[in-house]
This record gives structure tokens, C-alpha cells and sequence, in this order.
């Protein structure tokens, strides 16, 4: 196996511990988008979190966001170093800020956000030259089953809807 190849499937494993995470939002009917951090040196999962904004009413409580702060704690740092990232669904600028402001040096994402996504989709917040902190950024990765799960959810809420829509006209 060539070392990229082995690397690929570093972040399939480590995206498949990020869609477990996703599946857990479900409980609480959060859109399903879950993030894993995990440390280089032992492979261990230092912060895992998923979508809480709904459960918590709080706008900002995004999986990356949240995950990076376990992680943090977990390192005794606000620096998260020599760690990856790994995302279901591309950063919004706000995940992304947060990204540079730990200082996390990858970052793997699975699918594209076409409407929000900060990198590269809409913004670019994690390629900004003037800014002190670029990761190298991995897209793509396990993309179909990332954005399935997605679909399936707003799938299933739009036939509760119209099922509302009916019961009540
Ligand atoms: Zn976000």
C-alpha cells in the first residue's frame, strides 16, 4: 500500500467515527452533522460532538465547535495541536474561525455545503493568506454516506410535515 493510500484510509476510519457521532443528533432531532478529533500520536479520540443547536437553543452550538472545545480541555490548551479534525459536512464560517483559532493542523471533511460551507463552497475562511493559521483541508471523504444521511433527515421531516399539513387542513 502506498503511503497515500494508507493515509485515505486513516480518514475514512476516523469519518465513520464522525457519522456515528452525526447519528446521535437524531435523539434530539438535531440535523445530523457530527465531528471527531483525534490526536496523531495514539490515534485517540480527544473531543467528539455533534449538532446540539436545537437541544440546546443555542446557534453556535456546532459539532466542530463543540468538539474542538472537548478537545481542548482534553489537551489543556486552547492550542489543538498535532490533531485532525474530522467533519461530516463542510465547516460554516463560523466552525472554520474556530478552526484557526485553535490552531488544528488538518482538517477532513465529507461533504460540500453549497449554501454555507466556509471552505471553499462559499467562503474560503481556512485559505486566507493574511490570516496566522491555514490547516490543510481533505474534502470529499465518505461524501455519498455524509450527505445521504443529511438527505435522509430532511427527507423524513418534509413527510412529517406534509403529514401535519394534511392532518390539519
Ligand atoms: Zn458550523
Amino acid at each position: 500500500m502506498t503511503g497515500h493510500a494508507a493515509v485515505h484510509a486513516d480518514h475514512e476510519a476516523g469519518m465513520r467515527l464522525a457519522l456515528a457521532e452525526a447519528d446521535r443528533a437524531l435523539e434530539h432531532d438535531d440535523v445530523p452533522i457530527g465531528a471527531v478529533v483525534v490526536r496523531w500520536a495514539d490515534g485517540a479520540v480527544i473531543g467528539a460532538a455533534h449538532n446540539e443547536r436545537e437541544l440546546r437553543e443555542d446557534p453556535t452550538a456546532h459539532a466542530e465547535v463543540l468538539a474542538l472545545r472537548a478537545a481542548a480541555a482534553a489537551g489543556g490548551s486552547w492550542r489543538v495541536l498535532e490533531a485532525t479534525l474530522y467533519v461530516t459536512l463542510e465547516p460554516c464560517a463560523m466552525c472554520a474561525g474556530a478552526i484557526v483559532l485553535a490552531r488544528i493542523p488538518r482538517v477532513v471533511f465529507g461533504c460540500t455545503d453549497p449554501k454555507a460551507g466556509a471552505a471553499g463552497s462559499v467562503l474560503d475562511v481556512l485559505d486566507v493568506p493574511q490570516l496566522n493559521h491555514r490547516p490543510e483541508v481533505v474534502g470529499g471523504v465518505l461524501a455519498p454516506e455524509c450527505s445521504e444521511q443529511l438527505r435522509a433527515f430532511f427527507r423524513v421531516r418534509r413527510s412529517a410535515a406534509r403529514g401535519g399539513g394534511a392532518a390539519a387542513g
